[in-house]
């Protein structure tokens, strides 16, 4: 067993308002650039529907992830070094900008210059590439804009790899809304695909980074992203992708999405995992979710604090690794699932499914959806939106997000009935009251050092991380801008932070 620390995230989908204040900020911190207009480090989908890149999931067309071979064996789906060789310059498994959307400006010059007439003068949108006038057509949330479409939802891969009973059902059930990032996996698909090794995952906190100096174009990460979250800067030729801001990570604050994110629904935090697992659970022909869970290791174990510290993890990282909200929430309570899990790259931001489709379904169906029993009665009866969320989160599994489910409506119906002396109806269904209270704790109430629990980088290691991240254009030519001078955010939102209760 090697043990290894792992920078990961949760987030709960009941709460996304779709706001996309965690993709605003973000791309305000890191792709505000030339090159990177059309590139959303963090974006937030509306589910279902088509997603950024359109139709990022459908594997077949796009040759993401792993898959196991006739013999069992791991493989890229995008094809090996023979593959890649005979395709280094004219990759046929890319995105186009057309698959991404064209950004857009408007013509805010015609309203302050217009001369004066009887009607209002227009701003007509401009091609934030060629600065030509343009029609838009698509955007990174365009189902949102027409949410619920069928035109959009129908096109969803999910859907199509449904019955067609959910299929002819699904509008009238349920949407939500999937705020992404990459998901900084432990098999990373692009690491292995990256022909002139610029792509790498930090030993110290498991981030993925791309090291600029290195990178020579060639895009065979953005083809193996199975979730296309690598993208090319037009400007430079090099890819670029989320750093899960690793420099504020390092100083122990948290990511900007989650910062900002006004949900509160997202959770940071360090968890250990075992190196020597990896691979056996990549290539699992079982239950995905349950060996991606299997990499995961009991921060509590002594065994596995005696060998954390051996392969020279801290003692205040190992701490934090007991603290973590990931811990609770994906391993303790096992409400948290992995984003497509039958791509096979273990992917390390985690998802509560939503209850409030099926809350919905339930008042629907004659139901009190603040009945435990009747919301039970929802979940093991009705096959959207389970067949829907299985697709996204247990590789199809149906009966593991019901299982999650009934799990997240307890929770509501114990705290209901604690609080208005209304009878209880999950006592006899073999969930622990402690256990339901402090998922309530997690769930509805965390502050904010519940939710982030993150321990900074230590200056022994501090050589070590800025050889790792030597490579990231924090203050070249079409950089960000982060290094040299400590930009004012960072500290000021350190304090912030600190302050709050
Ligand atoms: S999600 Fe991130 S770490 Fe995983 S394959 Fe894609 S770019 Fe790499
Ligand atoms: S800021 Fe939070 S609530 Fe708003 S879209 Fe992003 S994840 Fe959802």
């Amino acid at each position: 067993m090697r043990v290894r620390a792992q920078m990961a995230m949760v987030m709960n989908l009941d709460k996304c308002i779709g706001c996309s204040t965690c993709s605003v900020t973000c791309k305000q911190t890191w792709t505000n650039r030339d090159g990177v207009e059309y590139v959303w480090f963090n974006n937030v989908e509306t589910k279902p529907g088509v997603g950024y890149p359109t139709r990022w999931e459908d594997q077949a067309r796009w040759k993401g992830g792993w898959k196991l071979d006739s013999k069992g064996r791991l493989r890229l789906r995008s094809g090996g070094k023979i593959r890649k060789l005979a395709t280094i310059f004219a990759n046929p498994d890319l995105p186009s900008l057309d698959d991404y959307y064209e950004p857009a400006t408007y013509d805010y010059d015609s309203l302050v210059t217009a001369p004066a007439s009887e009607r209002m003068p227009v701003a007509r949108p401009l091609s934030a590439i060629t600065g030509l006038p343009m029609k838009m057509e698509t955007g990174p949330n365009w189902d949102d804009d027409l949410g619920g479409s069928a035109l959009y939802a129908a096109a969803d891969p999910n859907i199509a790899a449904m019955s067609e009973r959910v299929q002819l059902s699904f509008e009238q059930t349920f949407m939500f809304h999937l705020p992404r990032i990459c998901e900084h996996c432990l098999n990373p698909a692009c690491v292995a695909s990256c022909p002139s090794g610029a792509m790498y995952k930090r030993e110290t906190d498991g981030i993925v980074l791309v090291d600029e100096n290195k990178c020579r174009g060639w895009r065979m990460c953005v083809s193996a992203c199975p979730y296309k979250k690598v993208y090319l800067n037009h400007v430079t030729a090099k890819a670029e992708k989320c750093t899960f801001c690793f420099p504020r990570i390092e100083e122990g604050t948290p990511t900007v999405c989650a910062e900002t994110c006004v949900g509160r629904l997202r959770y940071i935090g360090l968890v250990l995992y075992n190196l020597d697992a990896v691979e056996e659970a990549a290539g699992s022909s079982g239950d995905l979710v349950e060996a991606a869970r299997s990499c995961l290791l009991d921060p509590f174990d002594e065994t596995v604090i005696a060998q954390a510290k051996l392969d020279g993890i801290a003692e205040d990282w190992i701490a934090a690794a007991q603290r973590s909200p990931i811990w609770a929430l994906a391993m303790k309570h096992q409400v948290a699932l992995p984003l497509h899990p039958e791509y096979r790259t273990l992917p390390m931001v985690w998802y509560i499914p939503p209850l409030s489709p099926v809350l919905d379904a339930t008042a629907a169906m004659g139901g009190d959806n603040t009945s435990a029993d009747d919301v039970f009665h929802a979940v093991t009866t009705m096959r959207v939106p389970l067949d829907y969320l299985a697709q996204l989160f247990t590789a199809g599994d149906a009966d593991l997000v019901a299982g999650v489910l009934m799990k997240l409506a307890a929770v509501r119906s114990h705290m209901r009935a604690l609080t208005t002396g209304a009878p209880n109806t999950t006592t006899d269904r073999g969930l622990e009251a402690a256990d339901l209270e402090e998922l309530y704790r997690l769930l509805a109430i965390a502050k904010i050092a519940d939710r982030f629990v993150i321990p900074a980088a230590h200056r022994e290691e501090g050589a070590q991380l800025a050889s790792w991240t030597s490579g990231y254009p924090l203050d070249g030519p079409g950089s960000v801008g982060m290094s040299g001078p400590v930009p004012v955010a960072v500290p000021t939102l350190a304090r912030s932070t600190r302050r709050r209760p």
